[in-house]
């Protein structure tokens, strides 16, 4: 319905809008701001704008995204798109985690366009997140399209929940990956594939599976 993300403006969508600005006006009071002061009055309407933009990916049809770019070939090689920026929102805090996602698959004699990767990200970045099933989806959503024979999902994330609370080093970040059927069952190719990415980290174990830098604080 929405291959761009953009959520259509609708008389219904207004009054929702509305809805939206008047609770942002009272988080501002809450939070103990003047919420008719210059740089405020505008504000809820902002936020609700970005909010919805942040979240678009729930109205994001994947195969209206994927329409016309499935293609067979013969090709069953590794296919690899690295250095994919995403940006979500943590579930837990509603604040940003970014970083960078790389995507493998070897094809069964289906391939994806290549552009269509990263709009793929864009759609299960862009919903309230957690970067573990964010990475499963991108993983689920590759099987499920063109039955590949293995999809290998690594994607490294800078929590703002961690970095702007103090709970963990500023500089520290967090790797998640997904790993399906020749990734996960050949340690060969799963080896091939983390060799190429040359991750920043160089945290990846010799098992090939990357040792997370710390565990998302869900409590607090
Ligand atoms: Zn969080």
């Amino acid at each position: 319905m929405a291959p761009e993300t953009v959520v259509p403006v609708t008389p219904q969508a207004e009054i929702y809008n509305n809805q939206m600005q008047d609770l942002i006006q009272r988080l501002l009071i809450e939070l103990g701001e003047d919420p008719t002061r210059e740089g405020l009055v505008k504000t809820p309407r902002r936020v609700d704008k970005a909010l919805r933009f942040l979240t678009s990916g729930y109205q994001a049809d994947v195969d209206e995204v994927l329409n016309g770019a499935l293609f067979t070939v013969d090709y069953s090689e590794m296919v690899i798109v690295r250095d994919i920026d995403f940006y979500s929102l943590c579930e837990h805090h509603l604040l940003p985690f970014f970083g960078k996602c790389h995507v493998a698959y070897i094809p069964n004699k289906r391939v994806i366009g290549l552009s269509k990767i990263p709009r793929l990200v864009d759609i299960f970045a862009r919903r309230l997140q957690l970067q573990e099933r964010m990475t499963n989806q991108i993983a689920e959503t590759i099987t499920e399209k063109i039955k590949p024979l293995g999809v290998a999902v690594v994607c490294e994330g800078t929590h703002l929940c961690m970095s702007m609370r103090g709970v963990e080093k500023q500089n520290s970040y967090t790797i998640t990956s997904a790993m399906l059927g020749a990734f996960r069952e050949q340690a060969r190719t799963r080896m091939e594939f983390l060799e190429l990415l040359k991750l920043r980290s160089g945290t990846f174990s010799v098992t090939g599976m990357p040792i997370p830098h710390h565990t998302h604080d869900h409590d607090e």
